[in-house]
């Protein structure tokens, strides 16, 4: 195969599955639910879906697969990934994991409505596992029914590809199809059940492997085999750390610490809120996973939370989110003590987590206001000056730096108020309520940028140069929660011309789109209460 070839048959494609091969099955194959004790999977068949329906494919994601696009036109690609056919090299199997959720140890959960169709090795040796979320039930369903809803498959399929092409580490998406049959849910858990389309999406990473894939194994005291998948996790996914000993167990721990630190820089980079990070959602190689009632921050706003699952507590708030990455890390380092038996050392690991952090977040915030690098003395400051200020009224995030980064910081200081007027001119596209807009507030703007300029100085950076540099780390455009339900919506009525819409936009989310300027606008009013836009919850 030339570097060049794609493959037009799905048939065609080299199966390598790895996780499945080296790893405990099951001894049970019938398809009921239950405790899986002593193995990481099951054997487990999709259900088939009645009429399969093509929504969407990702033709990135499609090219990592080596897969030429012809491949997504036929009908054989449709009945693959909805879970109708199997194609050769493909053995399909639900995985084992346990996790807590909002703070609590809840047992096994697994891959309740993920079923697997094995990994690929693609022509850059790169290896790609294939999952299907929503194609039935599987051994860890619980009481659920293993499937998944239009609405929650829209999100979940464009949010993935908008994260890849932000920068944001994530897994993939690969195709969203409708399978003809429709799924009861009950959106708000108050008692109004309603039939919703089912679909399914075609989720791809190097891997899914959770923390709560080890901590199921610690907490059944399943030591041997903790040892078999940690062992089998660095040789396929950390092979750059060489061969498991105790001291590779430890470097692994704090890769996945480094990892999972510069994930979360990355979101609070772009005001992304997860939602649900419980551990069974934390990946192990610092992945953005299960995008389920997710959101963008709009107005900035720490304390803000999508999920209305969440609402009393908001544990998951944005502002929350590193504080909850190091305690998953916490969990993840109980689970495996048993291979490590050194406190001391898995909480230096952990250290790696904060500094990375620190570090990460610094260097982001210098990034998104144009600074040539982070400078302690003063530039602690003139941060937690601007977080403050941007809550004291309802500021638009995205916009916000964006427009700042059109203003000029080379005037003659102190600010006179033209100056300030001319930048504020450009900031007021930012706001959500003019009346806010009061002489305090504008007095302390007024200073905080001042004191912006005056550093820009003594950078000694351009006007134009600090613009193309802003705009390279402040996306134009984000997954703004009211675009997704704007896609939904259409996607409903069998309109999906929205999806391809997005899908194309976020190919390139930092450049200015003059013609989907429409779509870079802050919130509208209908927005702010409507359900799927500030309110999301876990029924998906
Ligand atoms: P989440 O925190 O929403 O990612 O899901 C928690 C657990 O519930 C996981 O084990 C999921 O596989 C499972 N789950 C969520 N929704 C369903 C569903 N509709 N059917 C079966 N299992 C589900
Ligand atoms: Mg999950």
């Amino acid at each position: 195969m030339t570097s060049h070839s794609k493959l037009s048959n799905l048939d065609d494609l080299v199966f390598d599955n790895r996780f499945i091969r080296e790893l405990p099955a099951d001894e049970e194959t019938i398809n009921h639910r239950r405790q899986v004790i002593g193995a990481c999977y099951s054997r487990v068949k999709p259900t088939p879906a009645v009429k399969p329906q093509r929504v969407a494919y990702s033709r990135e994601v499609v090219a990592l697969l080596d897969l030429h696009t012809d491949a997504c036109e036929a009908d054989n690609f449709t009945q693959v990934f909805a879970g109708n056919h199997l194609v050769a090299g493909m053995e399909s199997y639900s995985t084992c994991y346990g996790g807590h959720q909002f703070g609590n140890w809840a047992g096994q959960l697994g891959d309740g409505r993920a079923i697997n169709l094995g990994e690929i090795v693609n022509q850059q040796g790169e290896r790609w596992a294939l999952q299907l979320k929503g194609a039935g039930p599987t051994p860890y369903s619980r009481t659920a029914d293993g499937l998944a809803v239009l609405r929650s498959s829209v999100r979940e399929f464009l949010c993935s590809e908008a994260m890849y092409h932000l920068g944001v580490p994530t897994t993939r998406a690969l195709s969203l199809i409708l399978t003809g049959e429709s799924v009861i849910r009950d959106m708000f858990y108050n008692g109004n059940p309603k039939a919703e389309p089912g679909a399914v999406v075609c989720r791809v990473a190097p891997s899914f492997t959770r923390f709560g894939h080890f901590q199921i194994l610690t907490a059944r005291r399943d030591i041997p085999l903790l040892q078999k998948l940690v062992d089998y996790t660095i040789r396929t996914d950390f092979a750059h750390l060489g061969e498991p000993s105790p001291a590779i167990y430890l470097a692994w721990f704090t890769e996945v610490c480094r990892l999972t630190a510069e994930m979360i820089v990355h979101w609070q980079r772009v005001g992304f809120v997860h939602g649900v990070m419980n551990t069974d959602n934390m990946s192990i190689l610092g992945l953005t996973i299960d995008y389920g009632p997710y959101g963008w921050l709009e107005n900035y706003d720490p304390n803000w939370t999508p999920n209305t699952t969440d609402a009393q507590e908001r544990r998951y708030r944005f502002g929350n989110q590193p504080q909850i990455a190091f305690w998953n890390l916490g969990q993840l380092a109980n689970a495996i003590y048993p291979l490590i038996e050194q406190v001391e050392r898995l909480q230096q690991a952990m250290t790696v987590y904060t500094e990375t952090f620190e570090k990460g977040w610094q260097d982001m915030m210098s990034g998104k206001l144009g600074l040539k690098a982070f400078d302690s003395a003063t530039d602690e400051q003139l941060f937690a000056d601007l977080i403050a200020l941007l809550q004291l009224v309802e500021t638009d995030m995205t916009i916000f730096y964006r427009q700042l980064a059109k203003i000029d910081c080379t005037t003659q200081l102190p600010l006179t108020d033209a100056d300030f007027d001319a930048a504020f001119t450009y900031l007021s596209e930012a706001y959500y309520v003019p009346e806010q807009l009061n002489p305090a507030y504008k007095t302390r703007l007024h200073d905080w940028l001042e004191a912006y300029s005056h550093r820009i100085q003594k950078d000694k950076t351009s006007n134009t140069e600090r613009q193309l540099q802003m705009n390279k780390i402040n996306p134009k455009y984000v997954l703004r929660n009211y675009l997704a339900q704007l896609a939904i919506d259409q996607a409903e009525q069998g309109d999906f011309s929205m999806i391809e819409k997005l899908l194309a936009l976020f190919r390139q989310p930092y450049d200015e789109q003059p013609d989907k300027e429409a779509l870079a606008a802050k919130r509208p009013d209908w927005a702010r209460q409507r359900a799927g836009c500030s309110m999301l919850s876990c029924s998906s």
